[in-house]
């Protein structure tokens, strides 16, 4: 059943919410391959009311919850309860939803993988031996696991779309601006959403249309409260195919894709090739503004405010410098060494404003394509999901295996990922307009149907 319906009994009174949840937090403790950092064992049923009635919901870690603790994966934030919630965690309870816990993400969401977390990588339930891809892999894997049917995660470059790729499950990153950023805990603000992420294109949409709405304590936040209910196409639709990234992709995921691209074809929409200029430098743009901005947002991780603090007092220049050695991981000293570079004066020319460059092309190209197609499809990843460790090893590798997914956040077009095969490790990425959303869904829902 899915949430939509499962909802649905729950309005009629035909199914209890204290039923639901308790089956989910026992999926949760049970968690074989450790999708959640916390689960919040006191969680009372839902309401029975509201678009997701007595529905359990997984929330990254990324997303600050009133008094269940909040660490992004990182030991400097271990014990920390925040005492708001973010603004989609407040539209998840009006809903009628339950937050059954906090997923595991690469710390402060920095990476592809959830491995870099400090609480111990998740493992991808299709594989065990996998990485279920990141950051939002506990979102990912605890859909996949079939312990929720909605989970949210935060994209910056792919952290949604990624995971939803690697485990085989739907994951959506909006409009920049469309969902409010309000107790988003911030990697690199001007790139980065929520998105929900969920087993079918149905769920991710009733997911989507219960955390809309404009919030003023979002000065970005430029969305409006809708019901987006797919069915798929009517109309053939005209598929941009980017073939670049089709063609420098694994074999695996080559052929998935390109049967994908066919099955819309024999569906009646118009699939053609295009060529997207700028490919070249999006992932290196995309690093240098990310870890710009990250080493920015986290001066405020300093021992005194949040978290770890220091057991020894001592001058503010040394503490601070101890607590954020003791308590940073590596994969976070390093992008806050190279954004603070980057930043500094003489080089914020030649990398950050270069960087910015880059961004207005990307995005000034995405205009020309969607004056000319309706949508654009690459492949979500052009990889398959790696071994466990192995893309740890190889910082560069993994940084660059982020190439589909981070023209979307330059932009801040949406893109939605689905998977090519039901079951299989490979992600259909289609990218629209601003505010396309509903088009999107309804393209997501139509490769659900043709594949
Ligand atoms: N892999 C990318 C990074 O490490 C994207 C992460 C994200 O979207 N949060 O920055």
């Amino acid at each position: 059943m899915s949430a939509r319906e499962q909802a649905e009994s729950v309005r009629w009174g035909a199914e209890d919410p204290s039923g639901l949840l308790e089956a989910a937090l026992e999926g949760a403790r049970a968690d074989d391959f450790n999708c959640f950092v916390t689960v919040d064992t006191d969680a009372s049923p839902g309401d029975d009311d509201g678009l997701l009635a007595g529905q359990p919901v997984a929330v990254k870690d990324s997303i600050t919850t009133e008094g269940l603790e909040t660490t992004v994966g990182s030991k400097i934030l271990k014990g920390y309860e925040p005492v708001f919630d973010a603004y989609v965690v407040e539209r998840l309870r009006e809903e009628g939803a339950t937050v059954v816990g906090k997923t595991n993400c690469d710390e402060f969401c920095m990476g592809s993988t959830t491995e870099t977390s400090a609480f111990g990588p998740t493992r991808n339930p299709l594989d065990p031996s996998l990485v279920p891809g990141g950051s939002s892999g506990g979102s990912g894997a605890a859909v996949a696991a079939g312990h929720v049917d909605l989970a949210l995660g935060s994209d910056t470059g792919g952290s949604v779309r990624n995971p939803a790729a690697f485990t085989s499950t739907v994951g959506l990153k909006p409009t920049y601006g469309l969902l409010s950023r309000y107790g988003l805990i911030p990697y690199a603000d001007s790139l980065e959403t929520v998105g929900p992420m969920t087993r079918t294109v149905e769920d991710c949409a009733l997911l989507l249309s219960a955390i809309g709405g404009r919030d003023p304590r979002d000065s970005t936040s430029r969305g409006e409260r809708k019901r987006y209910e797919p069915t798929g196409l009517d109309e053939p639709v005209r598929v941009g195919v980017i073939e670049e990234l089709v063609e420098g992709s694994d074999d695996g995921v080559k052929r998935e894709v390109r049967d994908a691209v066919s099955s819309l074809d024999d569906a009646g929409h118009d699939a053609e090739t295009v060529e997207m200029e700028g490919l070249d430098h999006v992932v290196s743009a995309y690093y240098v503004l990310a870890m710009s901005e990250a080493s920015s947002n986290l001066a405020r991780y300093d021992g005194v405010r949040y978290g770890a603090g220091p057991n020894e007092r001592g001058r503010y220049d040394e503490v601070f410098a101890k607590v954020r050695g003791d308590n940073f991981g590596d994969e976070v000293k390093r992008r806050i060494m190279l954004g603070t570079y980057a930043l500094s004066e003489g080089y914020s020319d030649r990398y950050y404003r270069k960087a910015l460059l880059a961004r207005r092309l990307i995005a000034d190209e995405f205009d020309r394509l969607f004056s000319k197609v309706d949508l654009l499809l690459s492949p979500t990843m052009p990889v398959e999901p790696f071994r466990l460790g192995e893309a740890l090893e190889d910082p560069l590798r993994m940084y660059l295996s982020d190439v589909c997914t981070v023209p979307a956040n330059l932009a801040g077009i949406p893109a939605i990922s689905v998977p090519a095969e039901e079951g299989e490790a490979v992600g259909v990425q289609l990218m629209g307009p601003e505010f396309s959303e509903e088009l999107l869904l309804d393209a997501a829902r139509e490769v659900e149907l043709v594949r």
